[in-house]
């Protein structure tokens, strides 16, 4: 299993991080050692001081595949849900500098929290799908599918050209603007489409 991650996927967080537009995805890869599953806390890890969190729509991959076309991509998803991609800004930030992998900064473990999900429906693919997150109880980040560069059958098209999916990989569709720190004893919890998916405690 891997964790399939997208950066710069919506206009606004590039602004955020003054990144420019790029013209195909940014793509990386967190190892399965990354996950964090939806019964577990997350714990800050001892080399960054500055871990911020970035909210995701998570699809999960229902079939092997590789080379999929856009418009069959849908058929090799079965569930969506929200993930965390965790990131140490500090750490990113020094190996952004010196042109170096970002793999410290956002694959370590417990990088990638997700949550439980839900199966899709055809209707996922033709309305937006709408999240959002509470850091102690209060409105951080928020995103909706619309706002994407890139939607997730045009990732998969793009993804799977380098990378082959199998069942059971996760592809995290990138982050939009409201990423932000947290600290020991946060408390996280996320939103899909109004409906509380999940509950996160930062230890
Ligand atoms: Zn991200």
């Amino acid at each position: 299993m891997k964790i399939i991650c997208v950066g710069r996927n919506y206009v606004d967080h590039i602004k955020e991080l003054s990144n420019d537009k790029p013209t195909d995805p940014v793509i990386f890869i967190k190892p399965d050692t990354a996950l964090l599953d939806a019964s577990q806390a997350f714990y800050y890890p001892a080399f960054s001081t500055d871990v911020h969190y970035e909210l995701e729509l998570v699809f999960r991959v229902a079939k092997v595949g590789k080379n999929i076309q856009a418009e069959f991509a849908h058929k090799y998803i079965d569930a969506v849900g929200l993930g965390i991609d965790f990131t140490a800004r500090d750490i990113q930030s020094r190996l952004k500098d010196k042109g170096l992998p970002w793999e410290k900064a956002k694959a370590f473990n417990g990088s990638a929290f997700v949550s439980t999900l839900r199966p899709l429906t055809e209707s996922d693919f033709t309305n937006s799908i709408d999240f959002e997150l509470l850091k102690n109880n209060v409105s951080v980040q928020k995103g909706d599918s619309d706002l994407m560069i890139w939607n997730i059958c045009e990732l998969i098209a793009d993804i799977s050209q380098y990378f082959t999916l199998k069942t059971g990989d996760y592809i995290f569709t990138g982050t939009p603007a409201g990423v932000g720190p947290v600290q020991k004893g946060d408390q996280l919890t996320g939103l899909l489409q109004g409906n509380k998916l999940f509950e996160l405690a930062i230890k």
